[in-house]
């Protein structure tokens, strides 16, 4: 964009959202170029609106003028959901932070897209409630940003993820009008289920400015177990044991050997320092029925392999391995000055092998692969360790990540559980859909943005990438590892 046009776009936009909150200093905007992902793109012009009319004038103006447009809530986005890649205005949210409605007598609350996903449970826990959906990054992350990647998190083998707790959304489409779809509904909705639609789209199709979500009482009970096992394939053997003896957990994660090491020397939450993998157990309920959860997972633990099982003795004790499980993508700043995390889905039951492929890729390549992940959804999270400032490494574990991918789609999986497609798969995305199946997405996607101006280079393969191409160079690939999540601040 010329400085010509820069200039006038931003005289428009200013006249909607007022001067302050609309900018395009190169040094202002370059704080917008990055995510939690490894690639940056420089945006024109950044602007903070205050309401979702502004929003939706914003997003009006923008078509107007044939401009992109990325939406942008707490960019802990680690696929390159918000990377501007095509330039163009970047809307953002935290304006728009303001929890609008509890309804609790019927189990909803109404946000807006700004609002941090724990500051919602915080604010719902007098009234004995809490929203379910929580990814790791939960202190950092914004119910927006979990609509567009329809996030999930360690209970969502139990409760679902996002998709399963919003019942409506406002949206700004790129026409400029503000529409609703679903709403407060109890029970099914009768006609399409656009809301379903709109989860999950990464922003391609229009932006979330209200959102209803569903609230659930908190648990009378909450018991954790940590199942200690001497390598990931009995505890993989294990999970499956688990599931099926009948229990379904509310949470079920795995770490592996190197994790353990990081994630206790960073939390000192008591996790063993020798054992091969430990799983991270939990129900939840009445007295009663997790008392009678908690005996019974503890004993097929044991009898598939775990050498000791332990029950938090209290609530500060359970909070303490969360906060250690939750915090574990920070601690790998102790083990390696960067890392590369993947995200794909095995079958439960192929987890065993699939880990054990990734790591014989370890061994070949010589980089050291750490797993930490939601192991009851064969949710993987292998982290790949490496150094940006050392030539070619970086290179070296995008193709590693490549691979993995490539492993969890031939087992039958995806190549997401929950981090999205964005910029960083989507070329992977063939590995699961054909030609068909992409061409009918696009079409719709088009139907709610003709012109494809809504978060343009994410999701669909083969896109141009125009304008600020994502570097890869080292100066501006990864941060450091522990700077990407916010260090230990990311779990509250
Ligand atoms: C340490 C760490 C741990 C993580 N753990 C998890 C986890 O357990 N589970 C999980 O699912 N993810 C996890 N993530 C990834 C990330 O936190 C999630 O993808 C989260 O949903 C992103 O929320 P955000 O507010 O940061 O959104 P952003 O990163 O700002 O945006 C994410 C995507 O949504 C789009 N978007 C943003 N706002 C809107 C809106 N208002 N309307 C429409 N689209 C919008 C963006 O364009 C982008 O495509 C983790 C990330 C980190 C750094």
């Amino acid at each position: 964009m010329d400085a010509a046009t820069r200039e006038r776009l931003l005289g428009r936009l200013r006249a909607v959202v007022g001067d302050r909150y609309a900018f395009a200093d190169p040094y202002e905007v370059r704080l917008y170029q990055y995510d939690a992902s490894p690639e940056t793109a420089l945006p024109d012009v950044v602007v903070i609106p205050g309401t979702a009319a502004e929003v939706a004038q914003v997003v009006k103006i923008c078509a107007d003028a044939e401009v992109p447009i990325t939406a942008r809530s707490a960019a802990s986005s680690l696929a390159g959901g918000t990377v501007p890649v095509q330039r163009g205005v970047v809307i953002t949210f935290a304006r728009m932070d303001r929890i609008l409605e509890i309804d609790a007598d019927n189990l909803r609350a109404v946000v807006e897209p700004g609002v941090v996903n724990l500051s919602l449970s915080q604010a719902l826990r007098p009234h004995g409630y809490y929203y379910v959906p929580d990814p790791s990054s939960q202190g950092a992350c914004t119910i927006g940003g979990n609509v567009g990647t329809n996030a999930g998190g360690p209970h969502t083998l139990l409760y679902g993820v996002t998709v399963n707790h919003v019942t409506g959304l406002e949206l700004a489409l790129a026409s400029g009008e503000l529409v609703q779809v679903g709403g407060r509904k109890a029970g099914s909705a009768s006609g399409y289920d656009l809301t379903g639609l709109f989860v999950g789209s990464e922003g391609t199709m229009g932006i979330a400015t209200k959102i209803w979500v569903k609230i659930q009482p908190l648990p009378p009970v909450q018991k954790t177990l940590m199942a200690v096992y001497p390598d990931v394939e009995t505890a993989s053997n294990a999970v499956s044991a688990i599931v099926r003896s009948g229990i379904l957990p509310a949470a079920i994660e795995m770490m592996d050997k190197l994790s353990i090491q990081a994630i206790e020397a960073a939390s000192h939450a008591g996790y063993p320092l020798d054992a091969g993998a430990v799983l991270l157990l939990e129900v939840d309920g009445i007295p009663e029925l997790v008392e009678e959860l908690g005996e019974r997972m503890a004993k097929v633990c044991r009898e598939s392999g775990a050498s000791e099982v332990r029950v938090a003795k209290d609530e500060a004790e359970r909070q303490a391995l969360w906060k250690g499980r939750k915090g574990a993508f920070s601690a790998m700043g102790r083990l390696s000055p960067d890392f590369y995390v993947m995200d794909g889905v095995v079958p439960r039951t192929k987890l065993p092998e699939t880990l054990a492929k990734i790591d014989a890729i370890s061994a070949r390549t010589g980089y050291k692969i750490c797993n930490v992940f939601h192991a009851g959804d064969g949710n993987l999270h292998p982290l790949v360790l490496f150094d940006a400032f050392k030539p070619g490494q970086y290179e070296a574990v995008l193709r590693i990540g490549d691979e993995i991918l490539k492993l969890c789609a031939d087992a039958g999986g995806s190549v997401t559980g929950e981090h999205g497609i964005g910029l960083e798969k989507r070329e992977n995305i063939r590995y699961i859909f054909s030609d068909d199946d992409l061409e009918v997405m696009d079409r719709i996607r088009h139907v709610f943005d003709p012109h494809g101006l809504m978060n343009p280079g994410k999701v669909f393969p083969g896109e141009v990438v125009e304008g600020s191409a994502p570097s890869r160079a080292p100066d501006h690939a990864p941060r450091r590892a522990a700077n990407v999540a916010g260090g230990d601040e990311i779990w509250v």
